[in-house]
């Protein structure tokens, strides 16, 4: 395997802990993965802003530790009173940059409030801080799963990122044409922000295979037989996760990607591992 660039710069998302004890765990792994020197850590916004509180503490403890900590803030059930109150609050404790998504309501739930699309969320902010912010936003090189039309979500991401978008990070993917399609695709709309390719590590196959499935994500065939083939043998999933995620990331690189978001689902080894591999971490 070709060694990428040593100086791929990376990222990682977290989800707020519920529990002390999570908290506490969360705080060795930012220690951890400290060693890949991350532009910024994010951490997630539970849907419908269920962990608005917890997704602060987050972002603080990670300040705190004296890294570059970006809150996800999503606006879909929201008010603008709301919102502008959050960002006031991120503000005031020194975060400078923000992952502005539209979100999902919990099941059942109208949709109510003043923000219908993630591209005013970025408006409301932009209105609100002006230039103060960072705006990363999403992106979907195998399309948004509720979206039917290819055009139309190539066109509402380029609608979305002139909005006032700083760059994106994309949904996770196993196939590296997606990305570069999607690339190439955004790119003739006049898109010329950074697209940040989202890496999930195999944590649990199981699990990755059913949001990949809900989400429309493709897991080629030869990686889903050969895992499904495992069964419960955890070192051989491991061991395959790890040359699968790495050859990818190898390949988005040497591709152009301008850096690499990793989904850590708050865990370091295997997000470590490849990045050693990748020569990013000692
Ligand atoms: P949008 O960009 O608003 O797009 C949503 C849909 O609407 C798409 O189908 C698009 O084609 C369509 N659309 C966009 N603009 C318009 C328009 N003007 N008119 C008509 N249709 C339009 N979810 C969370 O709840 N919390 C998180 O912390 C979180 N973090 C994420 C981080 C990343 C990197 C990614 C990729 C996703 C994350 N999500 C998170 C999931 C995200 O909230 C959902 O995928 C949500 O369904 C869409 O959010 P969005 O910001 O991409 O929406």
């Amino acid at each position: 395997m070709s060694p990428v660039s040593p100086t791929v710069p990376v990222s990682f998302e977290f989800f707020p802990p519920n529990t002390p004890v999570g908290s506490d765990k969360l705080k060795t792994v930012v220690a951890e993965l400290a060693a890949a020197k991350p532009e910024f850590f994010s951490v997630t916004y539970g849907v419908g802003g269920s962990t608005r509180e917890k997704t602060l503490a987050t972002v603080k403890a990670i300040a705190e530790a004296g890294h570059e900590a970006a809150p996800h803030l999503s606006c879909v059930g929201s008010t603008e009173a709301g919102i502008g109150e959050i960002l006031d609050t991120y503000r005031g404790i020194g975060c400078k940059r923000l992952v502005a998504l539209r979100g999902d309501l919990p099941s059942g739930m109208a949709v109510a409030g003043e923000f219908r699309y993630a591209g005013e969320l970025i408006e409301f902010v932009r209105r609100r801080h002006g230039s103060h912010w960072h705006v990363e936003v999403a992106a979907y090189p195998e399309y948004h799963p509720q979206q039917r039309y290819a055009r139309r979500d190539l066109e509402y991401f380029a609608a979305k990122v002139k909005a006032g978008a700083d760059s994106a990070i994309t949904q996770f993917f196993f196939n590296p044409d997606a990305y570069f399609h999607f690339v190439d695709e955004v790119r003739k709309l006049g898109v010329t922000v950074p697209i940040v390719p989202g890496i999930m590590p195999f944590h649990n196959y199981a699990n990755i295979a059913r949001i990949s499935a809900r989400d429309g994500i493709d897991i080629p065939r030869w990686v889903a037989l050969k895992m499904e083939g495992f069964m419960d043998d955890t070192a051989s999933i491991r061991a395959f996760g790890l040359d699968v995620v790495t050859r990818l990331c190898e390949r988005l690189v040497e591709g152009g990607a301008p850096a690499l978001h990793f989904y850590t689902l708050n865990q370091s080894a295997l997000v470590l591992e490849i990045c050693r591999r990748l020569k990013v971490a000692n």
